[in-house]
Parts: C-alpha cells; structure tokens; sequence
C-alpha cells in the first residue's frame, strides 16, 4: 500500500491506471476510520482492481463553531486498518494541495442540499460537493462507495454526478452499526459514558417509527410519530436536543406531511440530535 501527497502524483497514478483498463474503485473519508469505513472498503475490493481511499477532513464542509479542530485524526491508524483491508493507495493531501491559495471554485446543488442537515449546517453540502467533486477528478474514479448512514449526502452526490455528468457511478452501502444499535461514526469516542448509553435510542426511535409504518399501518399520522420518536429520545437524560426528526421522499428529499399516496415510493426518516456538543445523524429507509 502507497500513500499519496499530492495531487499531481495521485492523478498520474489513476490516469495510468485508466489507460491499462484497470477498474478503480475509490472510498472518500475524513479518516478516523471504524467498521463503517472498512465495509465500505470490502465493497470496493469486490469491484474493483485498484481500491484508493481518501483521508481528508474537509474544511471547506465545516461551518464556523463546528468541529473542525476537534475532529478526530489519527494517520498511522487509518494506514494499518487500510493496509489490513487490503487497500492499494491512501490518498493524503493537505489543505493547500486542495485548497491552494486564491482558491475560488465551489460546486452548488440547489434544492436538494437545502433542508435537514442543510438547514442546519448552511454551506455544508457546498464543502462536500467541491472536494468530492474535486477528488472524483483526481482519482477519475469507476465506481465511488459512500454510506447510507449520510443519506442526503447520498441525494447530493448523486444529483451532482448526474447534473454535472460525473463518469462514476455511486455506490450505496448499509450503515454499519453497533451491536445495541448506534450508527458507527468516528464522532463516537467524544461521547461520554451516559451519553454512549443513551445514544441508541436513535436508533430506537427509527425503528419504532418503521414498526408503525410497516404494511397495513399506512395511515398512520406522521405527526404523531415524530412526537412518539421525540419522546423517547427525550427520555435519555443526556440528548440535550434534537434538531429534527424528518420524513422525506428518499428521492426528492422533499418532506412529507402524509403518509397517504406514499405507495412505491421510498421513505427517509432522519433525525439528527446533540448530546451535549456531540452531534449525531441517523436514519432509515422504508421501502413501502
Ligand atoms: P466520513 O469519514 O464520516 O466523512 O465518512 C466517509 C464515508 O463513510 C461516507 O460515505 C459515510 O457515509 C460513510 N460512513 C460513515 N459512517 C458509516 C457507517 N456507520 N456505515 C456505513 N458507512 C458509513
């Protein structure tokens, strides 16, 4: 396994490659990499002949107040648990590979990067959309691997490609959890010992909306649900707040006021809640 610095060097590379006929597949990450990361990984290795992941924490996604600084790094790490899973390259840059001084091109979704996280966290989705974009022109990926656990990131990504004719094609992956349920995300080890404890009632909250909506359930208020979800995340002493709880079209990220009419159509339910300054993001896709 190699690491690459710059971005000349990584893209020689992947040109090469391309030319030979050789299938890269390619995972972006911001590192401190876990289980998650690693299926998402085992995906690429399946379809692909070069495996490249990206280890880069984005500033450019990051709003101010946001944990850019404390955003957890570890790069000896992520190179044993990459070497491990058998991947060929570790694309390293640094902020001004990507973002050299005078650097004033940015990558805009409208609509679909609006509400949810994007309500929440504005300009967030405009950081994921240029360096993703810029990384898809550097390491001139075949297939890209992303996770269902960032699911409008998904939406996002996937209208970019389609908008702006990207030659990759996304592959969606299952969020790894952990055995009690928590989504696995590398913001997990800030998390205090109460705050790990309740942490699964995201989940939980997800699943109990799932039970309600499952087959011959259809009519059931989403209102009601949203308070139901709410009340038992609000049960655990250390979720400070929620920032929503949503029910989407999963296509459109349009939000739903009624379940009605839904048929053959996929449902996003999101949340996203702080535990103290710990932010977590979950959801659950139902295909009805
Ligand atoms: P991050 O390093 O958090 O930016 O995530 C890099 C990629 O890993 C993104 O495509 C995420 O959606 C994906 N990912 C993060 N957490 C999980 C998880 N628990 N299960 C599956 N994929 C994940």
């Amino acid at each position: 396994m190699k690491i690459l610095k710059t971005v000349s060097q990584a893209q020689k590379l992947t040109s090469l490659f391309r030319v030979k006929g050789k299938v890269i597949g390619f995972v972006p990450t911001m590192g401190y990499l876990h289980e998650g990361h690693l299926s998402l990984i085992n995906a690429a290795r399946k379809k692909a002949d070069i495996v490249i992941v990206s280890i880069f924490v984005n500033p450019l996604q990051f709003g101010p107040g946001e944990d850019l600084k404390k955003y957890p790094r570890n790069i000896k790490r992520d190179e044993k648990l990459c070497r491990d899973a058998g991947v060929d390259y570790i694309f390293y840059p640094d902020v001004k590979q990507m973002y050299p001084e005078g650097y004033s091109t940015y990558v805009n979704i409208e609509k679909i990067s609006d509400g949810l996280e994007g309500s929440i966290r504005p300009g967030h989705f405009k950081g994921v959309a240029t360096i993703v974009l810029k990384l898809f022109n550097i390491v001139q990926p075949h297939y890209s691997f992303f996770g269902q656990k960032d699911a409008q990131q998904l939406s996002v990504l996937k209208k970019m490609t389609a908008d702006l004719n990207v030659n990759t094609k996304i592959i969606v992956c299952p969020t790894a959890r952990e055995q009690d349920g928590l989504a696995m995300s590398s913001r997990n080890i800030y998390l205090s010992k109460q705050q790990r404890a309740d942490a699964p009632y995201l989940y939980k909250a997800l699943e109990y909306a799932k039970r309600k909506i499952m087959p011959g359930n259809y009519n059931r208020d989403i209102d009601f649900l949203k308070g139901q979800m709410s009340k038992l995340i609000k049960s655990r002493v250390s979720a400070t707040k929620i920032d929503y709880i949503s029910f989407n079209d999963n296509t459109t990220l349009k939000e739903l006021n009624t379940l009605k009419n839904t048929q053959n159509r996929e449902i996003l339910i999101s949340l996203a809640v702080r535990f103290g300054s710990v932010r977590l993001i979950d959801n659950i896709v139902i295909k009805r």
